[in-house]
């Protein structure tokens, strides 16, 4: 038997082929989103992930009852009193106001945290978009025509429509769910599953800034008003390509991953 040399190298035999990697959907995506904003004069902010309670909850008007505060839906850092894992970016929102004087034009991307179980909507981390625009004739108006321009250029639909229905944020007054036409049929098939026949698709909560709000910011609510909302960035992603799963965007399944390279 002859004895084979560990040394040598077959120089006929195939490579192993190297992965390509590229960049993970939701980058590639908010990097768009932060992109559109940016061109609508929006400056892009940052907060830190570990908040107080105070700028998390008491400077966004969460009443001290609200069950949001609970042990069950917010995550509380241990030895470290009145430390939270952010709910909601909107505490960037908190910071600049308190940093910086208006005219005010911030979206604030980035992880927010909820104590939640996981299903396939539910994850008990994501990521938000949080947005505000504070001046002195600021108005719905405003607030209508920057969403419907954000999402007929993010959506790639010129002729989206956006329309405003009542809800209730504790941090702005009036609060609104926007819902933009069905970006899945056009409102046209009765059997579609994004907007179960609908025509609508809930997209955005927000509204008026809330005067407590802004006084906590620092702001002097009889001089100013604005608007502000909070956009669940997987959800969009989700609709817009078909996404049933949201465990998919941190699961690292490179099956899925790889269709956004
Ligand atoms: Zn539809």
């Amino acid at each position: 038997m002859t004895q084979v040399n560990k040394t040598m190298v077959d120089v006929t035999a195939p490579g192993v082929k190297a992965q390509k990697g590229g960049v993970h959907p939701l980058t590639k995506e908010l990097r768009r989103m932060e992109n559109i904003f940016s061109s609508l004069g929006f400056e892009i902010a940052d907060g830190p992930w570990i908040e107080t309670e105070e700028i998390n909850f008491d400077a966004l008007n969460v009443p001290k009852n609200h069950p949001a505060r609970d042990m069950q839906d917010t995550f509380w850092i241990k030895n470290l009193e009145n430390t939270v894992l952010r709910t909601q970016t909107s505490d960037v929102q908190v910071r600049y106001m308190r940093n910086n004087k208006p005219p005010i034009r911030i979206v604030a991307p980035g992880r927010v945290f909820r104590n939640e179980s996981t299903d396939a909507r539910h994850e008990a981390e994501f990521h938000q978009m949080e947005g505000l625009m504070i001046g002195k004739n600021v108005s719905v108006a405003n607030f209508k025509a920057v969403i419907e321009g954000f999402m007929r250029k993010y959506l790639e639909k010129s002729n989206l429509e956006i329309r405003t229905r009542p809800g209730y944020f504790p941090f702005v007054e009036p609060g609104f769910e926007i819902d933009v036409t069905c970006f899945g049929c056009g409102g046209s098939d009765k059997k579609c599953q994004l907007c179960s026949g609908t025509g609508w698709v809930e997209i955005i909560p927000g509204g008026i800034v809330h005067p407590k709000v802004l006084e906590a910011g620092g702001i002097d609510p009889k001089k100013y008003q604005g608007f502000a909302f909070g956009m669940g960035i997987e959800r969009i992603i989700m609709a817009k390509y078909g996404i049933k799963d949201i465990r998919d965007f941190l699961n690292s399944n490179t099956e899925m991953i790889k269709q956004f390279n």
